[in-house]
């Protein structure tokens, strides 16, 4: 396939930014592989102009942010989720297309785009036991963290794989170990 063949097929993906109510679902969002900004504790206006001015899908559960941000379809585009839970806010946001060419898997603490990090390079940073028991390592270069494959993060991928597969959309994620625990 050549580069143009890849950029005309190629589907933007969406990057979000979540207001402070949705940090769960933001880091769902990260792992996935989802660009989320979440800024915490912010006035409406702030974030609209912050969505607005960085490209990104303001989510929200305020509808008085929605009623802010101007016409529906303007700039910034607000989805309101409806779910208070951060699994069924994930399968809202695939059954509406929200959720399409997802990128690497990002650090759930700080958005970073995760990095492979060799078990030779991981094997004196993380514990003895988990290096004996994985044999996948990531790093993300905003924490300074070594991630690996635990057992929580593949509950939660089968989780919400489940959900999507309910919704009858494409897997979110490459798929590839991209669930991770810490050091
Ligand atoms: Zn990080």
């Amino acid at each position: 396939m050549t580069d143009s063949t890849a950029s005309t097929e190629r589907v933007k993906q969406h990057r979000f930014l979540a207001d402070r109510m949705l940090g769960r679902l933001a880091r769902y969002l990260r792992l996935l592989g989802y660009d989320v900004s979440y800024p915490g504790p912010c006035a409406d206006a702030g974030l609209v102009a912050m969505a607005q001015g960085e490209g990104r899908v303001l989510l929200t559960r305020d509808r008085g942010i929605l009623e802010r941000s101007g016409p529906a379809g303007g700039n910034p585009r607000v989805v309101l989720l409806r779910s208070q839970a951060a699994i069924e806010q994930v399968a809202q946001l695939a059954s509406e297309g929200w959720l399409r060419s997802p990128g690497p898997p990002r650090c759930a603490d700080c958005n970073q785009v995760l990095e492979e990090m060799a078990a030779s390079e991981a094997r004196h940073l993380v514990p003895p036991y988990t290096f004996a028991v994985h044999s996948h390592f990531m790093y993300c270069r905003g924490c300074n963290h070594v991630l690996w494959e635990g057992s929580h993060p593949e509950r939660f991928r089968r989780l919400i794989n489940a959900y999507l597969q309910d919704t009858r959309m494409p897997r979110p994620g490459p798929g590839e170990g991209s669930a991770p625990g810490r050091a």
